[in-house]
């Protein structure tokens, strides 16, 4: 698989990649001559479409670079491909694609995120300068809240599944259960399948009606145990 190509209209030029939290990356690249709409995402990995996952836009529509986040699947075909890119590389890119963008940033935004399933929420946020947006952010350790200072306009909730936060351990669906709902809110809900589809079913059962429940769902946690 060769995962590093000479630049062309179809290749990102990466400017930075590093490591945040315990164990997501930060790929940054060169802003494309193509534009985006928060929440879309692009396929990387090798010149084969085969070779190539989806990951969303953390950056905004207006940023000056284009930035996704990745966690490292030790086994997975493409992760461990990713993890060896440095400052200068060029990869192979096909997009931007798909339709969880932001249906009306006049309506109140409720937010659920697992892990790097934030990523479009940070482009909603950084898209659109009055957004009203609540955040629920769940990861396993507190220090995978990445990107929690750049939260201080936004209602924002962090959920910590390994470890005690503040003094308190919970589940975002937990608390998604008895949250005060507002009425003209719209969800959007991304990352883990398992978090979202428990997350759609309580919020279908406290009354959200199905237009206002948004999903992109990212993985299967229960198939990789190992991961969890
Ligand atoms: C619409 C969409 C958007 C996505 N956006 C992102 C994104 O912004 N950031 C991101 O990190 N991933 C994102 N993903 C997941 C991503 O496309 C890959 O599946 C992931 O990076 C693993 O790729 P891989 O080739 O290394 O592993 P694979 O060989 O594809 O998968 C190996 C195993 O790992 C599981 N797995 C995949 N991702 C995870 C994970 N994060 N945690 C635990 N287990 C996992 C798979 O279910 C599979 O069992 C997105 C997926 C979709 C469908």
């Amino acid at each position: 698989m060769d995962y590093v190509l000479p630049m062309t209209a179809d290749t990102l030029k990466i400017l930075e990649h590093r490591t945040l939290g315990l164990d997501a990356q930060l790929l940054r690249f060169e802003r494309p001559d193509w534009d985006w709409k928060a929440g879309q995402l692009i396929s990387l990995g090798g010149a084969d479409p085969q070779d190539q996952r989806d990951y969303s836009i953390a950056s905004g529509e207006n940023d000056e670079t284009l930035d996704v986040l990745y966690r490292l699947i030790p086994h997975g075909v493409v992760t461990p491909h990713l993890l060896k890119l440095k400052a200068g590389d060029q990869i192979p890119v096909q997009g931007p694609y798909g339709r969880f963008t932001l249906r009306n940033p006049e309506q109140p935004v409720v937010f659920c995120a697992t892990g790097t399933g934030i990523a479009p929420c940070r482009a909603y946020i950084r898209s659109h300068a009055r957004l009203n947006l609540t955040l629920l952010h769940g990861v396993r350790y507190a220090a995978d809240l990445y990107f929690k200072e750049e939260m201080e306009n936004v209602q924002y909730y962090p959920f910590c599944s390994k470890e005690e936060l503040n003094g308190a351990s919970g589940r975002l669906t937990e608390f998604l259960k008895q949250m005060p709902l507002m009425e003209n809110a719209a969800y959007y809900l991304c990352g883990a399948n398992e978090m979202i589809y428990e997350a759609e079913e309580i919020l279908t059962e406290r009354g959200v009606n199905a237009v206002d429940l948004h999903h992109e769902p990212y993985y299967y946690r229960a198939y990789d145990e190992t991961l969890s």
